[in-house]
């Protein structure tokens, strides 16, 4: 048995989240818990969303070669742990990584058969009403998101494929049939 990295990124308010998630479910690929320098969100459960470290013991882990990839998003720290992405390759396991785009590229550069799947809205004004509309984060903050939404649009072309988010239902069937066509295990 042999497992497949895939990645997914694209700017945040592009839905990724919500259609990884129903991916994974739907086709019981197991949560990759990600490590972060930033404060929990309200509901946020540490070990379940993200790993919540401080700056220092994150930088501790990034001294210690124990990121596969990290990178600084919206000035918090963000990685994905060498140990998740081998324990499940090396189970047989494919996984998905839902991350920014410098990590994309990075998780590129250490396994070469990554598939990187690109997710956007359909335009720049869809993706700052949806950022509007979460209601979680301040003003500032949408204002720093939809700034850096419009340097990680520019790194689409380094990805292998593209989904255009207009219908949730649709991006999920082809995030779906992207996964099932490059497994290496055909379910
Ligand atoms: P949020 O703060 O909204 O949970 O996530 C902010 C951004 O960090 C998102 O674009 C998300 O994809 C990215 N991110 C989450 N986990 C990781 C990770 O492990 N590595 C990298 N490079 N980016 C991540």
């Amino acid at each position: 048995m042999k497992g497949r990295l895939f990645v997914v990124s694209g700017p945040s308010g592009s839905g990724k989240s919500t259609i990884t998630k129903k991916v994974r479910d739907m086709l019981n690929i197991p949560l990759s818990i990600s490590a972060t320098s930033r404060k929990p969100r309200l509901g946020e459960v540490d070990g379940r969303d993200y790993y919540f470290l401080t700056k220092e013991e994150f930088e501790e882990k990034i001294k210690n070669n124990e990121f596969f990839e990290y990178a600084l998003v919206h000035g918090n720290y963000y990685g994905t742990l060498e140990k998740v992405v081998e324990d499940s390759l090396n189970k047989g396991h494919n996984i998905i990584l839902e991350i920014d785009v410098q990590g994309g590229i990075q998780a590129k550069k250490r396994k070469q058969d990554a598939v990187l799947i690109f997710c956007r809205t359909e335009n720049e004004e869809v993706l700052e009403k949806r950022l509007r509309n979460r209601k979680t984060d301040s003003e500032e903050i949408i204002e720093l998101r939809l700034k850096n939404a419009k340097k990680e649009l520019s790194y689409e072309k380094e990805y292998d494929y593209v989904i255009v988010n207009k219908k949730l239902d649709d991006a999920i069937k082809q995030l779906i049939d992207i996964i099932k066509e490059e497994s290496y295990e055909k379910a």
